[in-house]
């Protein structure tokens, strides 16, 4: 038997196209899978394209339902670990981003001092690629929000 894990919640980023982006499609994902949403982010207008970083929690099973129901939909999914990348080699581990970012996805450790990245916790807002003076932190350009 499938083991269903409760509890599981997730970052992606969606983008709507135009013939979709007025429509409750999101909402739907609680009346229809169960599913509750944060909307951490939403660049979205009726009749263009729009782009939105959702946090979805509930049944991984219903997880994946809601996803297929987007794809369906037209939505492109993302999942905000392919959003967000750290180049390790230029972070000088000046610290200035950890205290911009919302989520504590960029933190110091208490042991070295050195900053690291959970991209599990990033919601892609972007903060951190503005912050950087070296320009460690970068945002998929695809996503045009830098
Ligand atoms: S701001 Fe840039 S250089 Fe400084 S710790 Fe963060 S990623 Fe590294
Ligand atoms: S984009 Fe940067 S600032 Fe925003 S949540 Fe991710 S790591 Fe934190």
């Amino acid at each position: 038997m499938k083991e269903v894990i409760k509890g599981f919640r997730k970052i992606v980023y969606l983008s709507f196209p135009p013939e979709v982006s007025g429509r409750p499609v999101v909402c739907n994902l609680t009346r229809l899978f169960d599913l509750s949403f944060n909307i951490l982010k939403a660049d979205i207008s009726p009749r263009h394209e729009g782009a939105m970083t959702l946090e979805l929690s509930g049944l991984e099973e219903d997880f994946h339902k809601g996803i297929g129901y987007l794809k369906e939909n037209g939505i492109r999914i993302t999942p905000v670990a392919h959003k967000i990348f750290r180049d390790e080699e230029s972070c000088i581990h000046c610290g200035l981003c950890t205290a911009m970012c919302p989520t504590g996805a960029l933190f110091l450790e208490k042991s070295d001092k050195t900053v690291s990245f959970d991209v599990d916790k990033c919601s892609a807002c972007g903060m951190c690629t503005r912050v950087c003076p070296v320009k460690a932190m970068t945002l998929d350009p695809e996503d045009g929000r830098q």
